[in-house]
């Protein structure tokens, strides 16, 4: 409705919304029953007339225009009642955790910790929640220059969640909020209700001690501690611990994720800009295989379906089957375009996973992908070790990546690498 300006109905807009019904309904009553137009003397045009007419002339006036204090100009003059209200639940979260940890363990040291969280992306009752980060920031010292405020990727329909994670003690306390009672905080000074958060779990989750209790943790991870984030939160602290360097860390930010998959393509990555350096106009990708990796890959080459540079086939089995043998383990085509000649140029990578690690296998799929994760980040130096061409190649003069990434055209077979 017009008289709402596009503002959601909530608790602390009902008593605006009550005091704009309330002199409506006093201008209809005094206009319409000519309480203002009583100074008009007598005379041969109608008092009650003129008073109808203008009462239906100014209400329309008031129900379609930004009129009286609500107008967009008006909110940013008069803040609305619920500012603060993110920053304060964040400092809130900070807090909790910190007191949690202090009963599990020892008080936190400020400088040690790490934050996690999907503020910013997740919503509550369609509220944006992104001050959230602030209120954890100032209450905890966590920040994005040190790599210790990190922001994952969610949907925004998914359960708001914050970790904070103590590298003293290994000891992690998780939060997830409740959307129903965070609904009824009005103000950033408002009092947190009880319940705010419907799941906290503070547990021990430093790499070492998960090797060492892994059955025990399968079973706790199972039965849900951190929500369905337990993966999420064991990979990205350890591997923040360990000293992720900054790509990595936008990779797993964006994949929502660390996982091996994912390491994949930042070793590709890393390979490409030693050994395939972009020409003017960037990389062009087309993955043949895709799995985690081509989120590494868009972040950290910047080439995405949205820019036209980056293509997925999705093969099935008996497509790769087709693949002549050196051709079988081929996942991902990178293109540039040669800067002298204009023509494009490219190579067919692979990506060769070791064939040991020093990981033993627990039968804990979370704890035996945390220890592959750190094996692999202790050798992002070398990606040369896993990353292997396949195929280097020049393509026809005039021909671009986007003609070989038609539907029905399937670049394998454009180079020579799909058998008869
Ligand atoms: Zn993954």
């Amino acid at each position: 409705m017009f008289i709402f300006h596009n503002r959601p109905i909530t608790a602390d807009y009902l008593p605006y919304l009550a005091g704009r019904m309330a002199l409506l309904i006093h201008l209809w009553i005094k206009i319409w029953g000519t309480g203002y137009f009583a100074f008009m003397p007598a005379g041969h045009y109608d008092r009650k007339k003129i008073g109808r007419y203008s009462a239906i002339v100014i209400l329309v006036i008031l129900m379609t225009t930004e009129g009286l204090c609500f107008g967009s100009e008006e909110n940013e003059k008069h803040p609305q009642p619920s500012q603060g209200k993110w920053e304060a639940i964040g400092k809130f979260a900070a807090e909790t955790s910190l007191s949690l940890i202090s009963q599990a363990t020892a008080i936190p040291r400020n400088r040690n910790l790490i934050v996690l969280t999907n503020a910013g992306y997740a919503e509550v009752g369609h509220s944006p929640t992104q001050e959230a980060l602030d209120g954890l920031a100032k209450a905890t010292g966590v920040s994005r220059g040190r790599n210790t405020l990190i922001e994952v990727q969610s949907t925004a329909w998914s359960p708001l969640w914050f970790a904070l994670y103590d590298k003293d003690s290994g000891f992690c306390s998780y939060l997830e909020v409740d959307p129903f009672k965070a609904a009824n905080i009005t103000r950033g000074n408002a009092k947190m209700p009880p319940g705010l958060f419907r799941i906290t779990a503070t547990e021990r989750i430093d790499a070492e001690y998960l090797y060492q209790h892994s059955a025990e943790y399968k079973e706790k991870f199972e039965s849900m501690i951190f929500g369905g984030n337990g993966f999420r939160i064991v990979s990205i602290a350890n591997a923040i611990v360990a000293g992720a360097p900054m790509d990595v860390i936008r990779a797993f930010e964006f994949h929502d994720h660390y996982c091996p998959g994912v390491t994949s393509g930042i070793f590709m990555a890393r390979y490409l800009r030693s050994h395939f350096p972009p020409g003017k106009s960037g990389y062009f990708v087309h993955s043949v295989e895709p799995w985690c990796k081509e989120d590494a890959l868009m972040v950290l080459l910047n080439a995405t379906p949205g820019k036209r540079s980056y293509a997925v086939s999705y093969p099935t089995k008996s497509d790769i089957a087709k693949r002549i043998p050196e051709a079988k383990n081929a996942s991902t085509i990178v293109y540039r375009q040669n800067g002298q000649s204009g023509k494009w140029e490219g190579g067919v990578l692979g990506f060769e996973w070791a064939e040991t690690t020093s990981c033993p296998k627990t039968g804990n799929g979370i704890v035996d992908k945390l220890c592959a994760n750190l094996w692999y980040l202790e050798r992002l130096a070398k990606p040369e070790e896993f990353v292997k061409v396949i195929k280097q190649f020049e393509m026809p003069d005039g021909i671009t990546p986007r003609d070989w990434a038609r539907p029905g055209v399937d670049p394998l077979h454009m180079l020579g690498l799909i058998g008869k």
